[in-house]
């Protein structure tokens, strides 16, 4: 495959888990069939053909909507020097992008240098480069009913899990348990920044010896 479906195209600072505070290019794919209830991207899931708009429409976008565009890898390279983005670090979210193929896209930017990252749920099959860094933000029980994925898991270089309930500090754990996940950064989110979410994070993080990571972008009021 060497096109993909893509709602956001954008330069800004990575504000979450291993790569913080890095600058990045993010590329949004449109499609999650996952259904978290607390989504901050549920303009992302439904892939309607009616949403489909120019490669221009899409990059003019002022608000997050539904709509996307298709692109080929490489009109997304040509489009990222175009714009002269100075980031070199790409990172793959959504939406869900493991739900396609992401060697292609992966493997053709770091053809031309950049590192690669794909922030995924780890409820489908993860098909990236050997180099690229995958960020498993395991989405637990979720109305969608997808199981986590043992090879997600065995794959993540880091575990990014969101938090705001002791079920789901006690979900991580038997998840980490169950595949016998050691030795990769384990990340805790506040879920909106609630601040009993972020007690909890904190204290949990602490007792375990996890890292915490605040979505800084957030706090930035930026993308
Ligand atoms: S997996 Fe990600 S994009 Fe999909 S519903 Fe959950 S938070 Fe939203």
């Amino acid at each position: 495959m060497n096109q993909y479906k893509i709602n956001e195209l954008f330069e800004t600072i990575q504000g979450e888990g291993s790569y913080t505070g890095q600058p990045s290019i993010f590329i949004r794919l449109q499609g999650c069939p996952v259904g978290c209830a607390w989504c901050d991207t549920k303009q992302t899931w439904e892939i309607e053909p009616s949403d489909e708009v120019s490669q221009n429409m899409m990059l003019a976008k002022v608000k997050e909507t539904s709509q996307w565009a298709v692109m080929t890898v490489e009109q997304i390279l040509v489009l990222v020097k175009e714009k002269g983005f100075q980031a070199k670090h790409i990172v793959i979210t959504g939406g869900e992008p493991c739900m396609v193929d992401l060697m292609p896209l992966c493997q053709a930017f770091e053809l031309q240098g950049y590192s690669t990252q794909v922030e995924t749920s780890g409820t489908f099959d993860i098909r990236v480069s050997d180099q690229c860094w995958v960020t498993v933000s395991p989405k637990i029980n979720m109305r969608g009913g997808y199981p986590i994925l043992k090879s997600a898991m065995i794959r993540a270089n880091e575990i990014k899990h969101p938090v705001a309930t002791e079920q789901h500090v006690d979900d991580l754990k038997k998840l980490l348990t169950e595949h016998g996940i050691k030795n990769i950064p384990i990340y805790l989110q506040p879920i909106s920044q609630k601040n009993r979410a972020t007690e909890l994070a904190i204290a949990t993080c602490i007792a375990n010896n996890w890292r915490l990571s605040v979505q800084v972008h957030k706090f930035l009021g930026i993308e």
